[in-house]
């Protein structure tokens, strides 16, 4: 589980697959809430949204009258033997007020659709942000758990339910509020039993349609999921496609992207065969009420109860709520889906960092820039309870000195540096530069002073200058090109046609893995920084730029706490102290020469690299 939580102090439930484990079934008036309050932030937008849509109910409400009038007015004037003339003109008459009324409308219906898209796009655009931000702050130790091709599709799916309802949930709901009751008078005004005949298919067509929307709710849902599955299996293929190639796993890889895609496609179909027999069965209630009225309301107009026009007005009122009533099942369907969208969403955002500032924290101010470990002992998050990762660890590395860290796979070596740059906290113990805690400074001005050259190098789709100044974008060029010659970078970038300007492909693609990590020390050396760690960050580099690499970085650290962690004991000859971990504990400590006199783990480490054994 992540260990992020929320403000109330709930804990969110996300799996080790990363699904997040909500009760979809449930609507959320909360959530519901909260997305409304949202769009109402937008004052002016909403009030002219919902008077619009006001208006356009109102004016559409006009049009059966008038149709009902003309055919009245036709047949009145016909009958009474009064000219064509003056009969076409009463037409023509009502036909233009029937005109002014739609145009009205539709004008209405433009502002409402207008404003309705706006606030939808405004609470979107203010979710993306709130979200990404989240997401940039949220720990480490909550992304270790959830998987980032789930939360990209979470990032835009979520958002786009949202975001829908405002227009298809809150204005549509005026409208159709306006229509249903202002319909539902005016037919019943005209006759009680034709009325109530006419109006009973709204609540069979909006329960039918209700009905289906919800069932067809869940088959978006679990649409969704296999969606989301595909990005997940994509991201990870694309991210990974070197491997595939390398064991010419494109057909079993092809087989795990087919195997979810059928099941998008069938879960398609059954949301298509869903859709059709509902609209079907709707279109049907919809047509036999219709009979029934014409047959009614035909019977009552031969027998002169009610008049032709009232008659054709009964029918147009049935034609024009028809739509309106189908939707009711697209409102119910937008209130679930917002809620759902709404509290996965929120339940992200709600999440507080479990690594953020102290309220009383200030900057960190380096005087002498001396790191120090104090019995520190750590377990990760995801770990099982009683699985320290590390144990009692003490050091202490002050500007002008080396801590080397050497030690066998998996025994804690990177999460010393991950500890330095406060991805995680320790569990106990106090981690101090020039005395002061890390967690009592800001994060910002920690990592400032903190520069982690990592394992593997991560670069930016961007230019080699980008790339080097990521951590200082306002370094000039001079310092650019100091520090890529101190990674023994410069000479290479100097002979490409574009020099730092070079662009390197999604994740460095198009550099060598060596050119890479020293493109990534180049990085980690430029900000001035007090305290720098090397994780293992030469391990692609050949012994002899390695050696140059140290003698040139030996300048630029003078006045730094340096650590560098090491497979390759050779890297650590000058170090001012080497401790060699193992299972998270440091079991021998001491400068180079003092650790081979002792003839103990470090000596033979030593003694079969020397003679070019495999560590
Ligand atoms: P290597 O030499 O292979 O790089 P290392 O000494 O740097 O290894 P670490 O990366 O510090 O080892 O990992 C120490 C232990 O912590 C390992 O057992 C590893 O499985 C575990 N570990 C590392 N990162 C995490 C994480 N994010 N969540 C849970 N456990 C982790």
């Amino acid at each position: 589980m992540a260990s992020d939580r929320t403000r109330t102090g709930r804990r969110i439930d996300i799996e080790f697959d990363g699904r997040y484990n909500i009760d979809v079934s449930r609507v959320d008036a909360g959530v519901l809430w909260r997305i409304t309050a949202m769009a109402f932030r937008n004052r002016w937008r909403m009030t002219l949204g919902i008077v619009a849509a006001l208006a356009a109910g109102f004016f559409q409400l006009f049009v059966p009258q008038f149709l009902g009038r003309a055919v009245d007015q036709a047949q009145g004037l016909l009958g009474a033997g009064i000219s064509r003339d003056l009969a076409g003109e009463a037409l023509m008459t009502t036909a233009m007020l029937l005109v002014a009324t739609s145009v009205l409308r539709g004008l209405f219906a433009m502002v409402q659709n207008y404003q309705g898209e706006s606030v939808g796009q405004i609470i979107g655009y203010d979710l993306r942000m709130a979200y990404y931000r989240q997401l940039q702050t949220l720990s480490l130790s909550w992304h270790d758990r959830v998987h980032s091709g789930e939360l990209m599709t979470r990032g835009i799916l979520d958002i786009e339910g949202v975001r829908l309802w405002v227009d298809t949930g809150i204005l549509r709901c005026v409208l159709l509020s306006t229509l249903v009751v202002g319909g539902a008078i005016l037919l019943v005004r005209i006759d009680l039993v034709l009325g109530l005949l006419a109006l009973g298919f709204v609540p069979v067509i909006a329960v039918m349609a209700s009905g289906a929307r919800l069932r067809l709710r869940d088959a978006w849902l679990a649409l969704q999921e296999e969606l989301s599955q595909l990005t997940k299996v994509m991201e990870e293929n694309l991210g990974g496609i070197r491997v595939v190639r390398a064991f010419a796993s494109t057909a079993y890889e092809m087989m795990r992207y087919d195997t979810i895609a059928a099941r998008a496609l069938a879960l398609s179909h059954r949301r298509i065969a869903l859709f059709v027999r509902s609209s079907t069965r709707m279109t049907f209630i919809f047509l036999a009420a219709m009979g029934l009225v014409l047959w009614v309301g035909g019977e009552k107009a031969m027998a002169g109860e009610i008049t032709l026009g009232q008659l054709a007005e009964c029918l147009a009122f049935m034609a024009i709520l028809q739509m309106p009533v189908r939707q009711i099942g697209w409102m119910i369907n937008s209130v679930a889906r917002a809620s759902t969208c709404g509290g996965r969403l929120f339940n992200v955002l709600d999440l507080e960092p479990s690594i953020a500032d102290h309220p009383d924290a200030g900057p960190l101010e380096v005087r002498d820039g001396v790191l120090r470990f104090e019995q520190v002992d750590f377990a990760y998050p995801a770990s099982a309870r009683d699985r320290r990762t590390l144990s009692n660890i003490e050091f202490e590395v002050g500007p002008g000195r080396t801590l080397g860290i050497v030690g066998p796979p998996g025994s804690g070596k990177s999460t010393i540096g991950q500890l330095v740059g406060r991805y995680y906290d320790v569990t106990a113990g106090r981690i101090t530069i020039d005395g002061v805690d890390v967690r009592s400074v800001t994060l910002a001005s920690l990592r400032r002073q903190v520069s982690i050259v990592p394992q593997q190098p991560f670069l930016f789709t961007a230019g080699i200058d980008h790339n080097v100044a990521y951590g200082d974008p306002w370094a000039g060029r001079a310092a650019i090109e100091h520090s890529a010659a101190a990674a023994q970078l410069h000479n290479y970038i100097r002979k490409l046609p574009t020099g730092y300007s070079t662009l390197v492909g999604e994740r460095g693609v198009s550099l060598s893995g060596g050119q890479r990590q020293r493109l990534s020390i180049a990085r980690g050396v430029l900000p001035d920084s007090a305290v720098i760690v090397f994780d293992d960050s030469t391990a692609a580099v050949d012994a002899a730029t390695e050696q140059r690499i140290h003698e040139a970085l030996h300048d630029l650290t003078r006045e730094r706490a340096v650590i560098i962690i090491a497979h390759r004991l050779r890297s650590l000859l000058h170090a001012d102290e080497i401790i060699f971990l193992e299972e998270g504990t440091i079991v021998e400590r001491g400068s180079h020469e003092e650790l081979l006199a002792l003839e103990k783990r470090y000596r033979a480490l030593w003694d079969l690299q020397a003679s070019g054994g495999e560590s």
